[in-house]
Formats: C-alpha cells, structure tokens, sequence
C-alpha cells in the first residue's frame, strides 16, 4: 500500500500491508475498497473485498482452529493475550497515527484509543484464568447442580469505523480468553487498523485461524453466509442500531447467540448547584471525544434555568477555541468527519433545529474545502422535539435544552427510543444518583464526563443493545453455561 507523508520516516510495512487474513495466511484477494484519508478526501490505501466463498473459508479455517484453542490452558491463553497487550504498547504510537490517518481523530484522541484498547488484551488476559463455575444442592438436598462455562463457538465480530482497535479488542479479547476462535469484519472506512493489529497477534503467538480478518463491501450477504453456517455459534456487533435490527432478523433464522452494541442518545443534565468549571470540563470530554463521533457522545444537554446561561456562554467559548484540522496534525483538537455523508447528516439536523428557532452561539454552518470538516458547534434555544434530539449527531454539534424541575429532566432524558449512556453534573450526589437511577441506560457518568473502563461493563438499555463488553460479565458473552445434574 501507499504510504501517507504523515508516516515518512516511520512506518514499518510489516506493520501495514494489508490483505485478507485467513487460518494465519496473509491473501491479496480481489477487488480492491480503497481507504481515505477524511482531512483531505485522498485515497491512502487499498484492501481487498471479500465475497461469501472467502467468508466461509474464514469460518472453515475459525473452526479447524476451535478445537486445538479451546483445549489451551487458560494461562497458555492468557499469555498470548498479555503478549499482544504489550505489542500494542510498544507499537502506540504507530497505531495511534493509522488511526488518525483513516479515521481522522485528533492524535490526541487516537492515543488514548490505542491504549483503551489494549488494555481490553490485559484485562481479558487476567480474566482468562479466572472463569469460575458452580455448585450447588437442589432445595431437596437430594441432588446436585454443577454448572461449567464453555466456549460458545466460532464468533462473527462485526465492528464500526468510530474506534477501529478498541471496538475490536473490545470483542476479540473476551473470545479468546473464552476458548472461542472468531472472525472480525471491521468498518470500510477504518480496515487498516484492524490488519494492522491481526499482524501484531501473529507476532503475540495466536495460532493460525484463532483470528481472521476479512473485509467486504457485500457485509450484508457475506454475514448473512456466515450466520447461516451451523459452525458459527455467535455474533457479536457494534454499529448502529438500524444495522443491529437487520441483523438480530439475520440471526433469528439460525438462531445464533447475539451480543448487540448500538446506536446512543446520550443527555447530558446539569442542575442548578453543579460544579460549572468540572461541568464545563466534563462537557467538553462527553461530546467532543473523537469530534463527538462516539456512541456515548452527549447528544442532549439538559440545563437547569440558573445555570443555563452560564454554561452556555462557557462552553461556548471552548468551543470555539478548538483548533480544527487533520487529525495527525498533533496541534489538532478536533478533526474531520469520516465520510461527506456525515457532514450532511449534520447539516441537515442543525438547519432543521434552526429553522425551528435554535441559535448558534458558535459554528453552525459547513465549512468549504477539501475534508469532510464541521466546526464546532453550540446551539441554544433548541426545541425538545428537534431531529436532532432524536437522532445520533455523531459530530462536534452542543444542543443545549433549558429545565427547571428535576422530574422535567428525566421526562426529557428518557424520551428517546436508545438508552446507552447519561451524564448527569450535580454537587448533591443523593440528587445525582436518584436522577441516575431514574434514567434509563446501561451507564451513567455522575460528575463525570468519561465512563469507558475495561473493567466495567459497557453497554446499552432499550435499542441500544443486547449484553455487556467488558468487566467482569465481558467473558460471559462468549460462554455458554453447562448444567450438570450429578448424583453423587
Ligand atoms: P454501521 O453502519 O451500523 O456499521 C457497523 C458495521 O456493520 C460496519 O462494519 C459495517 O460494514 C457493517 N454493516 C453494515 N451493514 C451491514 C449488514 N447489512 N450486515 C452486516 N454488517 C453490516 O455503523 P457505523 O456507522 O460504522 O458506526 C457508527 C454507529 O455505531 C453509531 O450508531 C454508534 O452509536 C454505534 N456504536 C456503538 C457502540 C456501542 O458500544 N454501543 C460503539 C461504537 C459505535 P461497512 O463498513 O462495510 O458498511
């Protein structure tokens, strides 16, 4: 592949040729799903497109695998994982560059991704060795109940293009520490993370077809394919929620295990007696991580009377303050969209929550010139049932809302058909935790801005998902329970 002048001097080709990888052999493939570079819309590379007889070659090749994996001792697994943690570690930031290169975060951003996501190796590395079981008398005394976890089986993972390494790790880290063998398609528009990262399992020592990477611009027959193959036991997606239904209807006809990671509309609520500088910090982290291109972005900011002013005047100036330009830029604060399409997207519910007597504090118009730039952007006076109250921004776009009473607030929260992640700023953590509870999603930041930890688990209520990545329960989603009835 061509190299970008942001890597002169630096890249490492063994780190970033790309091609199908399948049962440990790298494959040039056919066709060709060329990779831009969103800060200026040029291509900087090429991987291959997979079709369904490629596919299922993966599956053939995850499955000759399965037996041999689930059978290596959980430390032996463990230690590969740790391997690829490190070589993660070490390779930062290169990583973190082909990051910013295909997907055009800010190098600040994709820093802190690649270390997010290697640390989902380290933790499922100490998690592999610590899967327990149970044991139990029935209420007659009379029985046993023993219960084992087993490997569900060959895994389909299916990843977005927002955070190309760690919503793999997210996922491959958990299979393997399960004994589970898998097959990951990562987003078009962000592939050569995900190659770049297989080359670095090789290096780790996961055996040959543990992992296989194929690419595709056919995603929709080429899984449906594989779900259809008796071998695959499990899917596991991260993606929008309308891409999520389309393959949760795919699933039911095998009936294949599903873990759903999906779309989110997350508020942000700010009372009255709310810290505003750490509100104000908070704010900026929540919504403008990644350009604000994150499922847990705060979509909604919900701001009680007092403070509103305040708040608004403050974040607009931060705002206004990022330095805009291509994400390896390292003076970038904010960088482009990944595709035209999200900057219209964007466009449009801006112009619409305009049109309907929203202000622009700051930003607000689309930018002209080469990349797929929006500038940050902060709006008041929006009306509660604006598009874009309802819909995923996905961009660097404050849409701040007035309250008054705490029971407004929560009504407003929860009137969205996601539920992943809420924010809630209060100096009174009895109020913030009784707002918290009361709002329904999986997480929810108290007087915090960041809740993504691998060690909690990450997920959704409503349609924003099925099941949890992450933590403790992370493994479990790749592990089928066994019941013994034993007389003994
Ligand atoms: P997307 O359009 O749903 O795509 C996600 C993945 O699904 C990509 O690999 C895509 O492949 C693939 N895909 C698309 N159509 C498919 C089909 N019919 N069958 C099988 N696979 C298909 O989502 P995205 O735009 O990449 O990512 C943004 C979305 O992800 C947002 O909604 C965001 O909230 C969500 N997200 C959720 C979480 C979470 O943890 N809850 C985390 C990150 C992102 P192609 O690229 O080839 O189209």
């Amino acid at each position: 592949m061509t190299f970008h002048t942001a890597f002169a001097g630096y890249a490492d080709p063994s780190l970033h040729s790309a091609g199908l990888f399948i049962g440990g052999k790298w494959e040039a493939g056919t066709g060709g799903i060329p990779v831009l570079d969103p800060s200026t819309g040029n291509t900087i590379g090429e991987v291959p497109d997979a079709g369904i007889d490629d596919a299922l070659r993966a599956v053939d090749a995850a499955e000759a695998a399965a037996e041999s994996w689930r059978n290596t001792p959980p430390r032996e697994r463990s230690e590969i994982l740790r391997r690829w943690f490190t070589l993660m570690t070490e390779r930062a930031e290169e990583l973190a560059l082909l990051i910013s290169l295909e997907n055009g975060k800010a190098l600040a951003d994709a820093r802190g991704e690649v270390a997010y996501a290697a640390e989902f190796f380290r933790w499922y590395a100490e998690e592999a060795a610590r899967v327990s079981g149970e044991f139990r008398h029935t209420p007659s005394g009379v029985h046993n109940i023993l219960v084992d976890h087993e490997p569900i089986g060959v895994s389909v993972l299916i990843t977005p293009w927002n955070f190309p390494a760690a919503m793999a790790t997210r996922k491959i880290g958990p299979a393997l520490a399960a004994g589970c063998t898998v097959i990951l398609k990562p987003a078009s528009e962000t592939p050569l993370t995900a190659y770049a990262m297989a080359r670095l399992g090789e290096e780790a020592g996961v055996p040959p077809g543990v992992v296989n990477v194929l690419t595709t611009t056919n995603p929709g027959p080429v899984t449906a394919a594989m779900l259809a193959d008796p071998r695959v036991r499990k899917l596991s997606f991260t993606g929008s929620t309308g891409v999520g239904r389309i393959l949760l209807a795919e699933a039911a006809k095998s009936v294949v295990n599903c873990s759903m990671e999906l779309g989110g509309n997350a508020p942000f609520v700010v009372f009255d007696d709310a810290e505003l500088d750490a509100a104000l910090d908070g704010a900026m982290v929540a919504k403008m991580r990644n350009g604000g291109e994150a499922c847990t972005a705060a979509n909604r900011f919900y701001v009680q009377s007092g403070i509103h002013d305040a708040f608004v005047e403050g974040l607009t100036k931060r705002m206004a303050a990022l330095k805009l330009g291509a994400g390896y830029d390292p003076e970038t604060q904010c960088g482009p969209m990944i595709t035209t399409k999200a900057v219209e997207k964007i466009d449009r519910l801006v112009a619409e929550a305009k049109s309907r007597g929203a202000r622009a504090t700051t930003g607000g118009e689309p930018m002209a010139g080469n990349g797929y730039y929006y500038p940050p952007t902060v709006l008041e006076n929006v009306p509660t049932d604006a598009a874009l109250a309802q819909e995923e921004i996905f961009g660097p776009v404050a849409a701040v809302y007035c309250f008054e009473t705490e029971d407004e607030a929560i009504r407003y929260a929860n009137e969205t058909e996601y539920g992943l992640a809420a924010y809630v700023y209060s100096r009174d953590i009895m109020r913030a935790m009784r707002v918290g509870r009361r709002i329904d999603t999986g997480m929810v930041g108290i007087n915090r801005g960041l809740m993504s930890d691998p060690a909690a688990p990450f997920g959704g209520t409503k349609q924003s998902g099925l099941g949890r990545e992450g933590g403790v329960t992370g493994i479990l989603e790749f592990m089928e329970p066994k019941y013994f009835a034993v007389e003994f």
